[in-house]
């Protein structure tokens, strides 16, 4: 059973420094947050794990980085400025804000007040470029990073000479008016995606959709999310974007209930089409077989970065009896933990504390580690759970003599002792993997219990 309620989560995020509201101080700013210390790292290594499954380890998909900012015909060629908008209602008594398709009957869930009419509300961001405020300077922040692909479409063909099928993928900060938001990081006006737009031939979409579906689904259980929690949910006809000739969401148990985490939508020739007829180029791909000028077909597998934090957060936590108290730990795989190891000295005082430090600087050269000499070993090892460490390196009086260190293991709570030369080389074992069990090699002892 899954015990992350959304206030644990909150409450572990700004109390260990993960998550804080934006610009805290002035009382916050609706729906923005701040990653501190411990979240900007578990976000990058939500990041860093898409990049490496999806860019690194394949050699038919090549990244790129776009500007937020777009010519504003992008945004009428794609259908935004016409179509990117929701149903918004307004209670005549107590003023909140809904989106009609978010619950069900006509009066307000707040406080059963009469509503107004529904008004198409567009959720881009406007503002202006250059020193006039007027319309010829309008420009939108970027509510998707897709756009930013496909414009480059023929850039990326041209300069990488890519054969059908292959992707372009893109991480980057994106923005949406909502008008609801809430639920933490789970709905916010600015947030970051993680999207690929895979291009193939008209024909072996349908192949390709199947194909990026299961990729998807497996790239969350492969760095730990736990099967049961996740669903692959079909839109329906009615439910289908106007690009889309098919869609499934890939939803997440969260603690309010099952929800999207990402969408995979085959959007067929829409995009390259529209940019086409917008910009006046071809926006073709030259066929080596069949000699011809075809437009590809396009999947778009598309993720939240925030929401993927999210979901790793909160598959992880885990509440253990321990003693006579609870212990709080995070199970997150070694990938994403924020630290990957920390150093704790049984004393603070001289000579421990320079060989404590020594391996400190030592570690830190491979990953990010941490520090912490304060209160009893014990406190310092829940510590380190409750913001998923996957290693303690406990430094006592005894390795002044025999040169080891104990390792303790996260999850088993097992410690093994090894020689202080041969850390390194087992810390990149184990968080490669390798079971705690093993005995490293030069034959150490076993401390387990
Ligand atoms: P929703 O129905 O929840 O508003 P959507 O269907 O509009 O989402 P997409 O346009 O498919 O979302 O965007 C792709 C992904 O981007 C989503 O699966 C989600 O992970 C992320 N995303 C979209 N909107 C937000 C938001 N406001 N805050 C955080 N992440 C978001």
């Amino acid at each position: 059973m899954n015990k992350a309620s959304m206030e644990k989560i909150v409450s572990l995020c700004r109390r260990r420094g993960f998550i804080f509201p934006s610009s805290e101080i002035y009382g916050g700013l609706s729906s923005c947050w701040d990653y501190g210390p411990l979240g900007v790292e578990l976000k990058n290594n939500v990041k860093k794990a898409w990049w490496q499954a999806i860019v690194q380890q394949r050699d038919d998909i090549v990244g790129l980085d776009t500007s937020i900012f777009m010519h504003p015909q992008v945004w009428e060629a794609s259908g935004h400025l016409k179509g990117f908008s929701d149903p918004l209602v307004e209670c005549k008594s107590c003023h909140l804000r809904w989106r009609t398709d978010e619950f069900e009957g006509n009066v307000c869930p707040s406080c059963g007040g009469e509503l107004t009419e529904p008004r198409q509300f567009n959720l881009m961001f406007k503002t202006f470029m250059g020193p006039i405020e007027d319309e010829a300077g309008i420009v939108y922040l970027r509510p998707e990073t897709a756009q930013g692909i496909f414009v480059n479409f023929q850039n990326v063909v041209n300069t990488t000479r890519k054969k059908l099928p292959f992707g372009i993928a893109q991480i980057g900060k994106s923005f949406r008016n909502e008008i609801t938001t809430g639920n933490f990081i789970f709905r916010s006006r600015e947030f970051e995606q993680m999207e690929i737009e895979y291009f193939v031939k008209p024909g072996t979409d349908k192949e390709w959709f199947d194909y990026w579906l299961k990729e998807r689904f497996n790239w969350y259980i492969g760095l730990g999310i736990k099967e049961e929690n996740l669903r692959l949910r079909r839109h329906d006809s009615g439910e289908l974007a106007h690009y889309a000739r098919e869609c499934y969401d890939i939803d997440y148990q969260f603690p309010m209930g099952l929800s999207e985490l990402e969408g995979v939508a085959n959007r067929g020739d829409f995009d390259l089409v529209q940019h086409s007829k917008f910009s006046g180029k071809s926006l073709t791909y030259l066929d080596e077989d069949s000699k011809e000028h075809i437009v590809p077909y396009i999947i778009e597998p598309s993720a939240g970065v925030d929401r993927s934090v999210l979901a790793f957060l909160c598959d992880a936590y885990d509440e253990e009896p321990d003693k006579d108290e609870i212990r709080v730990v995070l199970h997150l795989r070694p990938a994403l933990a924020p630290h990957k190891a920390a150093v704790l000295p049984l004393s603070r005082k001289e000579p421990l504390a320079k060989v404590a430090k020594e391996i400190y600087a030592d570690i830190r050269q491979c990953w990010m580690a941490g520090y912490d000499d304060t209160q009893s070993i014990g406190r310092r090892y829940r510590r380190q759970d409750e913001i998923g460490t996957p290693y303690c390196i406990t430094v006592d009086f005894q390795s002044l003599e025999d040169k080891q260190v104990t390792i303790r293991e996260r999850d088993s709570m097992k410690q093994i002792r090894i020689p202080i030369s041969e850390l390194n080389n087992t810390l990149a074992a184990k968080l490669n993997g390798e079971p705690f069990e093993v005995l490293p090699p030069g034959g150490s002892h076993w401390l387990g219990f």
